[in-house]
């Protein structure tokens, strides 16, 4: 005579904290399934590029969102520990890189509402033996390069197994050096500029670092020239692709991520030392593995650990009901973004227990209840 049973309702006001290289995508993990389970939401979008969360803003209105559902707060530092420090605030998305996503992590902990930071990224492809070479090399030049590197997904170490890179190596080289660097705006553009001159920077001086550190540097995008970037471009933040050959464990430009158009090969004899490789770096975000052997995909998928894998997909950004998110430190907090992961984010568990007086017995009982 006693009914149980769950559900699940929405948390009340939730934020995203959002980094500048997906202004659109990133919010749209969020946004929509905390609205669609019931909460509001407040975007912190990044101070490089903040027009986007208001252009989405705007479309929300004009599709009937009621005032209130869907905030944007503009600003940086300040902005969001305002948010992490708020009671009002239940939960708070974070995408950006790992230091940021390690101090909101902590510092929401500390005021106990429910975190999910995704971090930064080192993201590794395999190539064995037995791969399609050319298939691969277009997969690793598409992966490496596009966005100018500045993508969490993006490849930026290529394992290159047995004889791969002996072959191989010249050929990603000849592409890296003839890639279309141009106005983003043109269609036929392979790679647009870096977003400020401090992240210019920063790529720069992880190249002179790969050099001083011993690294194999193939091809230099240091020297660009701009000149052929488009009409009023020349004043941008350009480089060309940078490609480092005979790179080791132990150097920064594997270790750290670079976030730029820079690409680095470490060499290595199977694909045993290529998982034990990739399993000891610190990050965990995306990894892939060409091959055609189907007990080598088998493995790898199984003993990888990293939290998407694609195999002969080099940047495996899952579709939309399967979540998206790292392992180790490339996600703070237990569930990933979007997808079911997402849906059990923005909600939490409500178990009810209900009875009538007709399966109620006489008597006050002291007990437990049980199903006598
Ligand atoms: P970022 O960490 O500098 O900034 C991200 C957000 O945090 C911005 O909104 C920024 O205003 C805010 N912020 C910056 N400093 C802060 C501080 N001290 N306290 C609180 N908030 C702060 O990242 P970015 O440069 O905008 O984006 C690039 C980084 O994001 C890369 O590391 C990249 O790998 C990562 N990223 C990760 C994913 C993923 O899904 N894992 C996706 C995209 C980008």
């Amino acid at each position: 005579g006693i009914d149980n049973w769950t559900m699940r309702q929405p948390l009340g006001v939730v934020a995203g904290v959002t980094p500048f290289n997906f202004p659109v995508m990133v919010p749209m993990w969020m946004f929509p399934l905390a609205i669609a389970a019931g909460n509001t939401f407040i975007l912190k979008p990044s101070p490089l590029d903040p027009g986007a969360s208001l252009l989405l803003a705007d479309l929300l209105k004009q599709a009937g969102l009621p005032d209130g559902v869907f905030n944007v707060v503009q600003g940086g530092k300040e902005s969001v520990e305002a948010l992490l420090d708020h009671p009002d605030v239940k939960a708070l998305s974070f995408v950006g890189s790992t230091p940021i996503a390690n101090l909101i992590y902590e510092r929401g902990a500390r005021h106990g509402k429910r975190i999910q930071a995704l971090g930064g990224a080192k993201n590794h492809m395999v190539v064995m033996p037995d791969a399609d070479l050319d298939k691969a090399v277009d997969a690793l030049i598409g992966a490496a390069y596009g966005s100018a590197g500045e993508r969490c997904m993006a490849i930026s170490v290529a394992v290159l197994v047995g004889d791969v890179a002996d072959k191989g190596v010249p050929q990603v080289a000849e592409r890296a050096r003839s890639l279309k660097v141009k106005n983003g705006m043109e269609l036929d553009a392979e790679m647009g500029p870096i977003v400020t001159a401090q992240a210019h920077q920063r790529i720069t001086g992880y190249i002179d670092k790969g050099v001083s550190e011993g690294a194999d540097l193939v091809v230099d995008g240091r020297d660009f020239d701009a000149a052929g970037t488009g009409e009023g471009c020349a004043g941008g933040f350009w480089m060309g692709g940078t490609l480092f050959d005979h790179v080791t464990p132990e150097m920064t430009i594997y270790k750290e991520e670079i976030f730029g158009p820079v690409l680095v090969c470490v060499r290595v004899p199977d694909i045993a030392t290529a998982i034990q490789l990739i399993n000891d770096h610190e990050f965990g975000n995306g990894v892939s593995c060409f091959t055609e052997s189907g007990s080598v995909a088998r493995e790898f998928g199984r003993r990888i650990q990293v939290g998407m894998v694609g195999i002969n997909v080099p940047i495996p950004v899952p579709m939309a009901w399967h979540g998206f998110g790292g392992w180790k430190r490339s996600l703070f907090g237990d569930t990933h973004a979007y997808g079911e992961e997402g849906v059990r984010f923005y909600t939490k568990q409500k178990s009810i227990m209900q009875r009538w007086s007709d399966s109620i017995h006489a008597g006050t009982e002291f007990a437990m209840p049980t199903h006598k």
